[in-house]
């Protein structure tokens, strides 16, 4: 069943989606700011995510500029600004759609159909290799020598960052920025440092002598072997 993250303030639009989506066959999780939105999107993974512009503590776009930064899922805005500028904004983040209020839910659905249906499509070749390891980007999935590897959705947002940014140095910061929000200070640089551990060994064959992710100076870590998309 495909996952939507609906992130919208209004009462009687969550009310109103929330039971046609159902219906439809879409499982549906529900943010109702942008503090809420930014802990479901670090916690989960989603296949398409709608994105009310105006947030009670927030701006949508933020959000969607943020969530571009570690994946390609699919967003739609939602919003009740039509001005031309605020649509070329959220199209130049890199959405995939834009809809303004008041909109029809039914023509919402068919948005959300086609998206997805051409996700679907453009994910099913998509496949990141390096060495042993293969990401399926489709079904978030990845493998190590042809078995898959139980990651959670943290360690998995790691290593997409790792293979995304292949042969270069990243430091904690960076690798915190990445995968959680800057603004919010609850996780550590030591947190990454038990994180990558966890990874190490999950991907590594010998984790005091490792291949993929190796330190370098200065407290950084580098994926140190080529990666190829196809
Ligand atoms: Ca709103």
């Amino acid at each position: 069943m495909e996952k939507i993250l609906l992130v919208e303030d209004n009462a009687s639009i969550i009310k109103g989606l929330t039971f046609y989506l159902k219906k439809e066959g879409y499982q549906i999780e529900v943010a109702k700011s942008a503090v809420e939105a930014r802990k479901q999107i670090m916690n989960d993974i989603f296949d398409l995510i709608i994105l009310d512009v105006g947030l009670p503590d927030g701006d949508g776009f933020e959000i969607g500029e943020e969530v571009r930064r570690m994946s390609q899922v699919p967003i739609i805005f939602l919003t009740a600004r039509d001005e031309q500028e605020d649509i070329i904004k959220g199209l130049s983040i890199g959405a995939d759609d834009y809809m303004t209020k008041p909109f029809s839910v039914k023509e919402l659905h068919l948005r959300i159909n086609s998206i997805l249906k051409r996700s679907r499509k453009a994910d099913a070749q998509m496949v990141k290799v390096s060495g042993d390891i293969l990401i399926e980007i489709t079904n978030n999935k990845a493998f190590r020598k042809g078995e898959m590897l139980d990651l959670t959705p943290t360690e998995y947002k790691l290593l997409n960052v790792f293979m995304d940014n292949p042969k270069l140095a990243l430091n904690r910061e960076d690798l915190l920025r990445q995968i959680w929000d800057t603004n919010e200070s609850f996780q550590s640089a030591n947190t990454i440092t038990v994180y990558i551990k966890r990874l190490r060994e999950k991907i590594e064959d010998n984790i005091s002598e490792p291949v993929y992710i190796t330190t370098v100076r200065k407290g950084g870590y580098m994926w140190d072997v080529e990666v190829f998309r196809r």
